[in-house]
C-alpha cells in the first residue's frame, strides 16, 4: 500500500535498490584518480574549503595552499564574494606596517545557515548551522507516531518558528536530512529503516515540498563522517571509517577523499557483525545472537540495564545515571566500550583508515570507556599499532543529531557553491 499525505500525493517511491543502476559497465575512465582530495578539487570548491580550514586568509595564501593561480583564487573569491558566502576582512598589513597590505577573505557566517532534520528512532531533531558548522539552534521532540507523512510534516512545521526565533535574521539555503541504516541519496529516499518500520519514503520530495527548500538527504553516518572531514578532524580527509552506535548501529567510510557509497548506497551496514556471545540476552532481530547491534545499540543498554535490576526508563536516563557516577550504569558503558571495540578492530583491519571516529556518548564523555574501547582495539587488531591516534572520539558530541542533518546541507553547499541555490545570488 501506499503512504499518502494530506494532499494525497504519494510520499513512497521505488528507488529499485537491487535494480541496477549502472546500465553500462565502468570504463577506466569514469574512475576518480586514487588521491584526489576533496580540499583538492580545482575551483571555487577548492577556495572556500581553504577559506573554510584557514580563514580569515590572504588570496595569496590560498592560492599556495590550493596549487591554484593567483587570478585564479581572485576570480573564484569575487564570485564567492558575490554570492555572499565570503566576506573580506580589515585590511592588514606585515609586521611592522612593512610589506603591501592585504585584505583577507573568510567564511561569511552572518547572511546563510543550513538547517538539518534528524529522524532517530525515538525522537527528531531540528537544527540550524552556520556556514562553518557551528550549532546555532537546536529543537528535539519525542515521536508521538513514527509515521513518515506525521515525523517529517512535524519537522518542517517547525522550522519557521525556530528560525524566526533564533536565526538572527539569516536566511536558510538549505535543508539537510539524515537518518539511520539504508538512505538512497540520489533518489532522496529512506530505502529501509526497520526499526522506525520505513520502507522508500521519499523524505526529499515531501521535506522539499512542505518547506519550498532545496533537501539534500543521506545516512546519518556518511553525513557525520562528512561534517569531520569539512569542520572535524582532519585526519578524516582521505581516509576514515566512522562507527555510529546509537539506537541504531551503523559506519561509513572514507576513501580517498570521498565518502564511499556503493552503488545500491547500503555501504556501512554492519549492526550484525558478530562481538558477542550466543546468550539469550544477546538475541537479535536477525535471528542470531552476539551481533554488534543487539549487543550495543540503546534499547539493548536499557534492557541490559533493566536486567541486573537498574531501572531507568530511557537511554538519557541510564546515560544521566553513568554520568553521575552509578558504578552499575558505569560498567554497562564499558563492557558497550569493550563490544565496540571488538568491531572496531575489525574494521580497522579491513580497511587500515587513517582514523577511526567512534560517534558514542560514553567514548566521548565517560571516563574510562575510550581506554577501553582502544585497549580492545589493541588487544585484536592485527593491523593497527597505536590505538591512542587510531580511534577518536566524534568531534561532535553533544551535538551528533543537530549536525548530521545540516551536514548533508553543508557538504552539498561546500562540494558545488556556485550550484542552483535558489536563496544565493546568480553566478555573474
Ligand atoms: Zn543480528
Amino acid at each position: 500500500m501506499t503512504a499518502q499525505d494530506r494532499t494525497g500525493k504519494a510520499l513512497v517511491k521505488s528507488s529499485s535498490p537491487a535494480g541496477g543502476r549502472r546500465t553500462a559497465p565502468l570504463r577506466r575512465s569514469d574512475i576518480p584518480r586514487a588521491g584526489t582530495a576533496v580540499r583538492r578539487a580545482p575551483g571555487p570548491g577548492a577556495v572556500l574549503g581553504a577559506v573554510l580550514d584557514h580563514g580569515p586568509v590572504a588570496r595569496s595564501t590560498v592560492a599556495r595552499l590550493t596549487g591554484l593561480s593567483p587570478a585564479a583564487v581572485s576570480g573564484h573569491s569575487a564570485t564567492l564574494l558575490g554570492r555572499g558566502l565570503l566576506r573580506e576582512e580589515r585590511e592588514t598589513t606585515g609586521p611592522r606596517g612593512l610589506g603591501r597590505p592585504h585584505v583577507p577573505v573568510d567564511i561569511d557566517t552572518d547572511r546563510y545557515l543550513v538547517a538539518g532534520a534528524h529522524v532517530a528512532v525515538a525522537h527528531s531533531t531540528l537544527s540550524l548551522l552556520d556556514l562553518r558548522g557551528r550549532v546555532v539552534a537546536e529543537d528535539r521532540r519525542q515521536h508521538g507516531s513514527t509515521d513518515p507523512a506525521t515525523v517529517l510534516a512535524g519537522l518542517a512545521g517547525r522550522l519557521p518558528g525556530l528560525l524566526d526565533a533564533r536565526g538572527a535574521g539569516r536566511r536558510v539555503l538549505a535543508l539537510g536530512a539524515a537518518t539511520g541504516h539504508w538512505v538512497d541519496p540520489e533518489a532522496g529516499v529512506v530505502v529501509r529503516h526497520p526499526q522506525l518500520g520505513w520502507r522508500d519514503v521519499a523524505m526529499r520530495d515531501v521535506l522539499a515540498d512542505a518547506t519550498g527548500l532545496p533537501v539534500h538527504v543521506d545516512s546519518h553516518s556518511r553525513a557525520l563522517a562528512r561534517a569531520e572531514q569539512l569542520v572535524g578532524q582532519a585526519a578524516t580527509r582521505e581516509s576514515a571509517v566512522l562507527l555510529f552506535v546509537g539506537a541504531v548501529v551503523d559506519a561509513a567510510f572514507v576513501t580517498a577523499g570521498a565518502v564511499h557509497q556503493g552503488p545500491r548506497f547500503g555501504a556501512g551496514s554492519v549492526a550484525h557483525l558478530p562481538v558477542g556471545t550466543a546468550t539469550a540476552a544477546g538475541a537479535c532481530v536477525c535471528g542470531t545472537s552476539g551481533c554488534l547491534q543487539s549487543e550495543v545499540s540503546e534499547p539493548a543498554m536499557v534492557r541490559r540495564a533493566t536486567a541486573e535490576g537498574l531501572r531507568v526508563p530511557t537511554f538519557p536516563a541510564l546515560l544521566e545515571r553513568a554520568l553521575e557516577g552509578d558504578r552499575l550504569a558505569l560498567s554497562l558503558f564499558l563492557r558497550r566500550a569493550r563490544h565496540v571495540g571488538r568491531a572496531a578492530a575489525v574494521l580497522l583491519d579491513m580497511f587500515d583508515p587513517e582514523v577511526l571516529v567512534v560517534v558514542e556518548p560514553g567514548a566521548g564523555r565517560l571516563p574510562g570507556c575510550l581506554d577501553a574501547l582502544r585497549s580492545e582495539v589493541g588487544d585484536r587488531s592485527w593491523v593497527c599499532d597505536d590505538p591512542e591516534r587510531s580511534v577518536v572520539p566524534s568531534s561532535f558530541t553533544g551535538s551528533v543529531l543537530a549536525t548530521a542533518g545540516a551536514a548533508v546541507a553543508l557538504g552539498a553547499l561546500y562540494d558545488d557553491p556556485l550550484g542552483p541555490w535558489p536563496a544565493l545570488p546568480a553566478v555573474s
